[in-house]
């Protein structure tokens, strides 16, 4: 079974009145992780990857990482979305690697920091889903910022999302999904305090285009029980708190159907630990090849087919 197109899940989702999770993925045990809990639960899932995590794999290993997710559960519909594009470029290259869906966040400028006008939003928003809806691709846009950052993408600012912008905004642009700003944060720490949601804005917005998906970002509960284990072991998570359940639950029934998980699923940064493990052992595998006299032979022939190496043991 291939990749399910992201708007089929999440137009289930809105049909169902429920939300999916899109879960950000760096790892092939994150990805099993989350495949093994979509199988027992029998739900689809939206598997995402940030800029970070296209760099952090080289891309082409995200790719075949969800593709052995596939042939692994060929009964639950996977989609793959590329979280926070910064141009139309990244959108592309995500496309092209097969991606269901793109997030163009045009509410930053293309350093990920600087917040853009609105009418510079639109713009490049609508060119991303000109050239995406044109192959089939689900493109999910951002209107307004969140406070926090997430892999360094951010403008640091809450700026809450205006309801009335949003309705122009997907008029203008044609989106499929908007990330709105209603709230919630980025990153570890996000909020003294309870948070405040602000779910009124989600009202507005879906009671005009109740066949547009919400997705609510920066969503990850911080369970207050994995930051004293980390803490416990020399971390340093003081003032980390996140969204709790039945906040989101509220969403939910306010219209969101998209639910970003990046935090959660790295609250021990496995790209900080593993990252550096692979460093080292990179070194080692380096030496055994230098050693081994193999380096620099990679171009010496071209490589022959299993079939050709049977007519040639055959002579
Ligand atoms: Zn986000």
């Amino acid at each position: 079974m291939p990749l399910t197109p992201t708007k089929q899940l999440l137009d289930e989702a809105i049909r169902g009145n429920y939300a999916v999770g899109a879960y950000n993925v760096n790892n092939m045990e994150q990805v099993q992780a989350i495949m093994q809990a979509a199988k027992e639960t029998n739900s689809p899932v939206i598997l995402q990857a940030s800029r970070g995590a296209l760099k952090y794999t080289n891309m082409v290993y995200i790719k075949h990482l969800v593709e052995a997710a596939i042939e692994d559960n060929p009964a639950i519909p996977i989609a793959l979305n590329l979280d926070h594009g910064n141009s139309l470029e990244i959108c592309k290259t995500a496309i092209s690697l097969g991606f269901t869906s793109v997030m163009m966040d045009g509410s930053l400028k293309e350093d990920g920091k600087t917040p853009t006008t609105f009418e510079e939003n639109v713009n490049i928003t609508r060119e991303v889903v000109k050239y995406a809806h044109q192959l089939g691709i689900t493109v999910e846009g951002e209107l307004g910022s969140f406070g926090g950052f997430e892999d360094g993408h951010g403008s640091g600012k809450m700026a809450l999302t205006d309801p009335d912008e949003a309705v122009k905004f997907i008029k203008e642009t044609g989106v499929d999904a908007l990330a709105l700003s209603f709230g919630t944060s980025h990153g570890l720490s996000k909020f003294k305090g309870n948070p405040e949601l602000k779910f009124e804005i989600l009202e507005k917005v879906s009671e005009a285009f109740p066949y547009i998906s919400l997705v609510m970002h920066g969503s990850s509960s911080i369970l207050p029980e994995f930051i004293s284990l980390i803490n416990s072991y020399g971390g340093n998570l003081k003032d980390a708190s996140g969204v709790p359940i039945s906040e989101i639950q509220k969403a939910i029934k306010k219209g969101i159907r998209k639910i970003n998980i990046d935090s959660d699923g790295r609250l021990a940064d496995p790209r900080d630990y593993l990252g550096a493990a692979r460093n080292s052992i990179y070194e080692v595998y380096k030496s055994k090849m230098i050693d081994f006299g193999t380096a620099g032979h990679s171009q010496d022939y071209k490589p022959m087919t299993i079939k050709d190496m049977k007519e040639k043991i055959k002579k």
